[in-house]
């Protein structure tokens, strides 16, 4: 569990080509953010910022990972470094959902406790024609591996944020019940 005082890390996990830039970016922007500067993303790829959160700040660290299909240690350090995962894949390919399911196993894996956050998020849903995985399985998914679940639009900015709001409230609910 963090510490307190030490901001909450998300992880950005996803195959290549789903929106997990476009998820920092959004991030990394002053929008929806009290930071009037916006952070870098360089190196690391990652960006750590304060939210607001239900009148509450959070600090959050968004951690981007680059593909790691390829790189089974990156994987499991990314799977030990996070407090919070935001697993992403994108409604217009099937094989990205398919590694979506494949990274939720690796995280079990790796973190076998329980309460760890974890947020299925099926992206580009702006992308309607498109669509090779619909919403009932994105759902059925996440109910199969114990997460939450939502569709997004990196492009339109549609529920991003939303899912950055939701992964602090069930970090917050972990803290709580500690
Ligand atoms: P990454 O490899 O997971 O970091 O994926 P990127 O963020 O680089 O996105 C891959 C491509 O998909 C880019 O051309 C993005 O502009 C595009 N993209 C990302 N999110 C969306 C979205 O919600 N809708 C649409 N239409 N395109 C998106």
């Amino acid at each position: 569990p963090p510490e307190p005082g030490r901001p909450y890390r998300v992880v950005l996990l996803g195959a290549s080509g789903v929106g997990k830039t476009a998820f920092a970016s959004i991030f990394a922007g002053a929008a929806d953010s009290m930071d009037s500067d916006d952070c870098e993303l360089s190196g690391d790829e990652m960006c750590e910022k304060t939210i607001e959160v239900d009148g509450e700040s959070a600090a959050v660290t968004l951690l981007d990972t680059w593909d790691t299909e390829t790189d089974k240690r990156a994987q499991e350090c990314h799977a030990q470094t996070g407090d919070a995962y935001l697993l992403l894949y994108s409604i217009t390919d099937r094989a990205s959902f398919i590694r979506a399911s494949e990274l939720r196993i690796t995280l079990r894996r790796f973190r076998p406790a329980q309460h760890t956050p974890i947020i299925l998020v099926g992206n580009k849903c702006d992308l309607v024609r498109r669509r090779e995985v619909s919403v009932n399985d994105g759902r059925t998914c996440a109910a199969v591996f114990d997460c939450k679940f939502i569709e997004t639009s990196a492009a339109m900015q549609h529920n991003v944020w939303e899912a950055f709001r939701g992964i602090v409230r069930q970090l917050r609910l972990r803290r709580d019940s500690e």
